[in-house]
């Protein structure tokens, strides 16, 4: 079990040896934001928008498609995806699911639930995208103005914003922001283990490319059992299609994140008994090259600044991997960064604690969400199994004021349409940045 939200670790920035090679900016605030999944490409849209001069890197080699599974955009996230111009390309690649047909173990009958009236109960906005297809976009859309460094990482931070990169090249940056994930580096550089951080919500996810054999275009098909859940969906322009696997061992599993055929053996350990279509889901995933395996884990830390270091979405404030809505998170909290910054002409040490007060209750409601989603997703007994299927069908069936009423009161499915992001753009007074925002000694 983690700590409480409110420990805070000594940090641990150490000296980076190296020739510094200061990178010109022509006098304008150079940002290194580390990671180009979701919040990366989100922060460097808008600091480029407010006259910011950004570098982005990467681990992976490049930006093209690496599997992973659908995410979900709210309401705040939505909104700010349209003021950077991108609905319409969101839109055009949502996977359309609609309806969720689930069997339950030991039951004939299988119970559908209208995912669409579900997501329409938790937010008044809201877009399902494949992961990777939301990276492209955002990388398209920033691609011509930032500095995309591909296949490498942060390999040591200083406290004067030096940095040496793993590939051997040292730089100096004005600030310096973790958009790494859930396992970020640049956290453990300056924040020490991840361990110290992380609450472990009782469960496992996996994610994998199939064939679509059942020729799923807008409904997905599962099977929930005691502690477990599988299911597979596609969506409208994709050929292949994705397991995914939910499951709640009693106790941590010990894995090696990078030993892919090890996952691959624990996944069929839970899950080779299910009978039906599941033994022929887990054959694909021993042929697929990619995996998805991570442990649904929260990161609970009570600052995540320190110097002229931040960190962003996952890396910093995680609720749970599919349980928290953790990427409308990222894209708020990369929005409300880049805001704060510009407000403050890009002195960390005022727009800093500006960015963590903006998203404080945002974040602290998104973890309590994803505790109690993470007991709901994969019941714990029969009983429960039943009472999630059944009592998620029976809203969705109700007339759609009833069912809104219902859901948003006493629950925390409203989580996401009370958070209202600041128009920065107009605080600012967008269009803005010709000028740059000058650095902060
Ligand atoms: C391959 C992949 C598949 C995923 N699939 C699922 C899923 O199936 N279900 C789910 O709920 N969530 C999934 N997630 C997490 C989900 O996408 C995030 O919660 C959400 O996108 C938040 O965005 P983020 O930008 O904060 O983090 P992420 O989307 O995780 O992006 C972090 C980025 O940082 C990069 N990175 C990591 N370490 C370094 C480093 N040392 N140096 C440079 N770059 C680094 C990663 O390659 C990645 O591009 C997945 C993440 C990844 C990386």
């Amino acid at each position: 079990m983690g700590p409480a939200p409110s420990s805070r670790l000594a940090l641990q920035y150490r000296p980076v040896e190296g020739n510094w090679n200061d990178h010109d900016t022509g006098g304008v605030m150079n940002v290194l934001i580390s990671g180009a999944g979701v919040a990366g490409p989100v922060l460097a849209y808008w600091l480029c928008r407010y006259g910011f001069s950004v570098t982005v890197v990467e681990r992976a080699p490049t930006i093209l498609k690496a599997g992973g599974h659908a995410v979900d955009l709210f309401a705040p996230a939505m909104d700010i995806v349209e003021r950077m111009g991108l609905l319409e390309s969101v839109q055009e690649r949502q996977t359309g699911t609609e309806l969720f047909t689930v069997f339950r173990e030991g039951r004939t009958r299988p119970v559908t639930i209208d995912l669409r009236a579900l997501m329409a109960a938790i937010s008044r906005r809201h877009v399902e995208i494949m992961r990777d297809d939301l990276r492209e976009i955002l990388h398209g859309a920033t691609r011509d103005d930032v500095e995309y460094l591909f296949g490498d990482s942060v390999a040591a931070v200083s406290i004067d914003g030096k940095v040496r990169f793993e590939g051997g090249a040292t730089r100096r940056f004005d600030l310096i922001v973790g958009a790494d994930g859930l396992h970020s580096t640049v956290r453990r550089l300056v924040f020490g283990p991840e361990s110290v951080y992380t609450l472990w919500l009782g469960g496992y996810i996996a994610v994998a490319s199939v064939d679509n054999t059942y020729d799923l275009r807008n409904s997905m098909l599962g099977i929930t059992g005691v502690n477990r859940l599988v299911g597979v969906y596609s969506a409208r322009h994709m050929a292949d299609a994705r397991a995914f696997f939910l499951f709640r061992p009693p106790a941590p599993l010990h894995y090696d994140r990078h030993d892919l055929p090890s996952q691959k053996h624990l996944l069929r350990a839970q899950f080779a008994d299910l009978g039906g279509e599941v033994p022929k889901l887990l054959d694909q995933v021993d042929r697929s090259s990619s995996l998805y395996f991570d442990s649904i884990t929260q990161l609970r830390m009570g600052s995540w600044s320190s110097g002229r270091v931040t960190l962003v979405g996952d890396a910093g404030y995680c609720p749970g991997p599919a349980v928290g809505g953790s990427t409308s998170l990222a894209v708020v909290g990369a929005y409300s960064l880049a805001g704060e910054l510009a407000l403050a002409g890009g002195d960390h040490r005022v727009a800093y604690p500006g960015y963590e007060q903006a998203m404080s209750t945002y974040v602290q409601r998104s973890r309590a969400f994803a505790i109690t989603m993470a007991r709901r997703l994969v019941p714990t007994n029969r009983a429960q199994a039943w009472a999630m299927t059944t009592g998620v069908k029976l809203i969705t069936s109700l007339p759609a004021p009833v069912m809104h009423a219902i859901s948003r009161r006493g629950t925390r499915l409203g989580l996401h349409d009370s958070f209202t992001p600041r128009d920065y753009p107009s605080l600012i007074g967008l269009p803005r940045g010709d000028a740059g925002v000058q650095p902060q000694e």
